[in-house]
């Protein structure tokens, strides 16, 4: 796994001996955005910036970089990209308001980038409707994956809701039929363990913060009761998973909120 520490992207590009082919121009969109996602990114350090456009650009995506928020959010009104990465430490606005823009008229899906234990930047971000964050430094596997989760999530509002029947490992939720299989043994929830199930399952890969969790299943007036959280996803781990002290599903991230794994 290749991390963001620039020594780290000097080695990358010795060992690719790219750092003479840094693409500086965007290529016509010839394919259809399936083919070949765009992606925009708004990140004011240029070695960031460089080390994703290679890493991006290898794995079969279109770049688009911009060093400023305001920028930024031209560029995404004036080519629409079919994501964005998103630094939150920008030196015009804080990438807190480019997520308030682009939501104004925008469901593109926004992955930001933060520092290592700014938790509430993430969370403050994700609330503002960010779809996920990468804490830098990063791998660039783990970019990559979070990527394919938002855009697999925007495709799938484009077309229909999410699919009826979700399934990953041995675990199998039947939203039609309201049943959850675990190894092919039906599992019994309760009303709120199955609401905060279905909630997950909604936004399975992404990550959803305790109050986006708590809004959704107890409601608006409860979206600081963190300990409603803690007791009842430890009942849907005790359910569902086979070591529920070590989560393969139902993962938590820390500080910030919980994830359902979907690969
Ligand atoms: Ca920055």
């Amino acid at each position: 796994m290749i991390a963001c520490p620039f020594w780290h992207i000097t080695n990358y590009w010795k060992l690719t001996g790219r750092q003479a082919a840094l693409p500086a121009k965007r290529k016509p969109r010839s394919m259809t955005s399936g083919d070949h996602p765009r992606i925009l990114i708004i990140e004011d350090e240029l070695p960031i910036r460089k080390f994703l456009r290679i890493s991006l650009e290898s794995h079969g995506f279109e770049v688009a970089e911009t060093d400023t928020a305001a920028k930024g959010i031209g560029h995404a009104a004036s080519e629409p990209p079919d994501a964005v990465v998103l630094d939150l430490g920008l030196p015009d606005q804080d990438g807190l308001t480019v997520i308030q823009r682009l939501r104004e008229w925008s469901q593109v899906p926004i992955i930001v980038l933060s520092a290592r234990g700014r938790e509430s930047d993430k969370i403050a971000a994700l609330d503002a409707g960010a779809d996920d964050y990468l804490t830098k430094p990063f791998g660039i596997g783990e970019l990559m994956a979070r990527l394919r989760v938002a855009l697999r999530h925007s495709a799938h509002l484009g077309a229909k809701s999410d699919a009826a029947v979700f399934h990953v490992g041995n675990l199998i939720i039947d939203q039609e039929r309201r049943e959850i299989l675990l190894d092919g043994e039906p599992v019994r929830l309760t009303p709120t363990e199955y609401r905060l199930l279905l909630v997950l399952v909604r936004n399975a890969g992404k990550v959803i913060t305790h109050r986006q969790l708590l809004k959704e299943v107890w409601g608006p007036n409860s979206v600081s009761e963190n300990q409603y959280l803690r007791v009842y996803m430890g009942q849907l781990r005790r359910k569902l998973e086979s070591d529920p002290a070590r989560p393969r599903y139902l993962i938590t991230e820390p500080g910030v909120g919980y994830r359902l794994v979907d690969e």
